[in-house]
């Protein structure tokens, strides 16, 4: 059974958790419980008498004298530590937050100050770890909602494009057929087949326009994966010539070589096809009838070069330096459909892979693009 308050009083003093100190009007401590010994890392009774700054670290020393009397002349309950960090200093000179309760109370008409101290190096850890997790997570929101704001440009421009780029293919595609039916009789299959290549070839440049804004939505997104595997080089060569020929202007040729059959890579198919399509394509929409288009092949023992040689329209010197930017189209191609994305999408794709392109470029005398890649993918 507990007798009286006093002994209460004495059980709790010691039993609590938090650190009760009391210093008089000189700022010396004059009782301690052990929580607060145990906290600062002294024995027993080692504290009594030492003055307060004994538990402040020293670069607070200064502020602290000044706070101490302004407290002490007022002499109102305060807490400090729960919005700015408060430090306190243990007796082998390490820190620690805490957050303090001072409460002044009298004893014969002299001032005395108990302070309740915790000690909240965990709670603070927690919330420094919640703050960086809240400011990383922060971070990532901005990036995604960045993305999104880009990727919902590219919509934007999209839907224009579309409305703007396939209109003119699809009428010509409606007339065609509109026309092939008209064709009824055996001898007129000549006049059946212009009209065939001409839907196929209007076919094939819509189809290039929807896989270059798929290609530029996957890069945006980061949903690009290479998939490296071995390959013989005249395989593509042959299917981007093939899809090409379906292009070709009146008395275009395209020039290419036979004797690559031992060329292989170890690169991503796809697209090392996609940056040669874009490339010809563009060979074969910048430049006149009755012209060659050459397409030319080097391997050694690190790279593979591809030159695609056109005697084209050529690009005017002022326009040369933005020619891979994304949607840049040069003065002199206006007048060709197209929406400035190939170029960017195959630099893009290629510096991923490793490679590189540039061009040599002489407006209305022709055009030399080059990709070199290497045979073998890091
Ligand atoms: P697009 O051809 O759809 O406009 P690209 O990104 O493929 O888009 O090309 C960007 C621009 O580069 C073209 O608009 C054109 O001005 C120029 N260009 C590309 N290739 C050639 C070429 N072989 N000859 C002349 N100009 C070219």
């Amino acid at each position: 059974m507990l007798k009286n308050n006093k002994e209460v009083f004495e059980i709790l003093y010691e039993a609590i958790s938090e650190g009760i100190l009391i210093v008089d009007e000189n700022q010396t401590i004059i009782a301690v419980n052990s929580s607060t010994e145990d906290m600062f890392g002294y024995e027993r009774g080692e504290l009594n008498s030492k003055p307060l700054e004994t538990l402040i670290p020293t670069n607070y020393h200064k502020g602290h004298g000044h706070h101490f009397n302004s407290f002490y002349k007022h002499s109102e309950k305060r807490s400090m530590g729960k919005g700015k960090a408060l430090f306190a200093a243990r007796k082998d000179g390490s820190t620690f937050p805490v957050e303090v309760g001072l409460n002044p109370f009298n004893v014969s008409d002299k001032k005395y100050v108990m302070a309740l101290v915790i000690d909240i190096t965990e709670r603070k850890n927690y919330t420094d770890k919640l703050e960086n997790t809240v400011d990383e997570r922060t971070k990532q929101l901005r990036e995604a909602l960045e993305t999104e704001k880009e990727l919902n440009d590219l919509k934007t421009k999209f839907l224009s494009l579309v409305s703007h780029e396939f209109k003119t293919p699809l009428t010509g595609i409606l007339t065609s057929s509109m026309l092939l039916s008209k064709y009824k009789l055996t001898e007129q299959q000549d006049k059946r087949d212009k009209h065939i290549n001409t839907i196929n070839s209007k076919v094939q440049y819509l189809n290039n326009i929807l896989n270059d804004f798929l290609s530029v939505e996957k890069l945006e997104t980061g949903k690009v994966n290479y998939k490296f595997v071995e390959f013989r080089l005249s395989k593509v060569v042959n299917e981007v010539i093939y899809n090409a020929n379906m292009l070709l202007k009146e008395g275009q040729k395209i020039k290419y070589p036979d004797n690559i059959d031992d060329i292989s890579l170890i690169q991503d198919e796809k697209t090392i096809e996609l940056a040669l399509s874009n490339l010809v394509h563009n060979a074969i929409k910048y430049s006149p009838e009755n012209t060659t288009i050459e397409l030319k092949v080097k391997q050694d023992k690190n790279n593979t070069t591809f030159d695609i040689i056109d005697q084209g329209i050529g690009i005017p010197e002022n326009d040369q330096k933005n020619i891979f930017n994304r949607y840049f189209r040069a003065e002199n191609a206006l007048l060709n459909q197209g929406t400035g994305i190939g170029l960017n999408i195959a630099k893009t794709h290629l510096e991923n892979l490793g490679g590189t392109i540039s061009f040599k470029s002489k407006e209305n005398s022709g055009s030399t693009f080059t990709i070199t890649i290497p045979n073998k993918a890091h």
